[in-house]
């Protein structure tokens, strides 16, 4: 009897043990942590060569916001060993003369940080931009690409990449899944819906003028949303995992929220990621793995595409 003792306490301490990491495992996979992923995959990413390349960006008017992801970006090409190059105009410059400052720039990468004021034509700058220099991927001929090749290309938009890549590091099959976009632009929920399907999902657009909107949200085994739109999602099927793109200035100043009501919704999903710290860390870490994969190109190295897509990735 005596000698059971201690055996019966070394159990009950290897369950309560076994109890506390299994918790603070799911407590992990519950909330996403963007910027150690991001983080992480820069390093990946970190440039030792000499020669380098060079992204260039051209930032209209001074918006506290557009700054603020400059500045971001600057950070992550100084992590990654890469030059980079700002080009500031003023709020009231003329379409002919950004355009014409795109067309001689001679950065490996360019890209125009949006959103761009009202009189600029965003269609016309973003196609000014060489193809193979489009670093965001929204030029329509890389668009195009998505369309056919989807992940096989070595360019994809970033935000719709960085949501991949979440679903990839948590080992997320998404054959078959229920998969609810909410948006439909052309910057995410469009190429993100098409790059799902590609990965075989069953995928429902909603957008401003979707009805039951609520009822699509509850029917979903993954929800991504993209509106940009407080609160938007509510409530979601339990176990669900849901993926919140949205930025949106909070109720208190100064403070950015998503489109997921995270205090209700962090005790039905089984991950979320937040706003901030969760999509947008990881946004600008795939903006440097296409300024790479252009360099890499460039240079006639293989790029990066994704390892996880399977042999029949493209068969329809
Ligand atoms: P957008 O304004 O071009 O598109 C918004 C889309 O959401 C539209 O298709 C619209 O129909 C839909 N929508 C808006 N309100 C809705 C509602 N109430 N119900 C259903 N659908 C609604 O914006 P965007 O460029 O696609 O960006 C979307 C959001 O994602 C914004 O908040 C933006 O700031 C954010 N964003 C975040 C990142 C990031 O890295 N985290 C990157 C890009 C954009």
């Amino acid at each position: 009897m005596s000698d059971c003792v201690p055996q019966q306490k070394y159990f009950q301490k290897k369950e309560t043990f076994l109890f506390l990491a299994i918790l603070v495992v799911k407590k992990l996979k519950m909330i996403f942590n963007g910027n150690q992923l991001a983080n992480s995959i820069l390093q990946t990413l970190r440039v030792t060569s000499k020669i380098k390349p060079k992204l260039g960006i051209c930032l209209v008017g001074d918006s506290p916001a557009s700054k603020s992801y400059v500045n971001r970006k600057l950070k992550a090409c100084q992590e990654i060993n890469v030059d980079a190059e700002v080009f500031n105009f003023s709020e009231n410059v003329e379409q002919d003369q950004l355009i014409k400052h795109i067309q001689q720039m001679n950065h490996d990468g360019i890209l125009v940080q949006l959103p761009l004021p009202l009189h600029l034509n965003k269609l016309d700058i973003i196609h000014s931009i060489p193809y193979e220099k489009d670093v965001d991927c929204l030029h329509m001929h890389n668009l195009q690409r998505i369309l056919v090749y989807g992940e096989l290309c070595e360019m994809l938009p970033c935000t719709p990449a960085a949501v991949l890549q979440i679903l990839d590091y948590y080992d997320v099959n998404v054959i078959g899944k229920k998969v609810t976009v909410i948006g439909r632009s052309f910057l995410v929920g469009l190429p993100l819906s098409l790059l799902l399907q590609k990965r075989n999902a069953t995928v429902t657009v909603c957008h401003r003028e979707t009805l039951n909107l609520d009822q699509h949200i509850m029917n979903a085994d993954i929800v991504i949303s993209a509106a940009g739109h407080p609160k938007l999602v509510r409530n979601v099927k339990q176990g669900a995992i849901v993926i919140d793109v949205g930025i949106s200035q909070g109720e208190k100043k100064g403070r950015i929220v998503g489109d997921v009501d995270i205090d209700v919704v962090k005790n039905q999903a089984s991950l979320i990621t937040p706003v901030p710290g969760g999509v947008g860390p990881m946004t600008v870490c795939m903006l440097m793995r296409n300024l790479c994969n252009i360099w890499k190109k460039k240079q006639g190295q293989p790029v990066y595409i994704n390892p996880k897509l399977s042999d029949a990735y493209l068969n329809d």
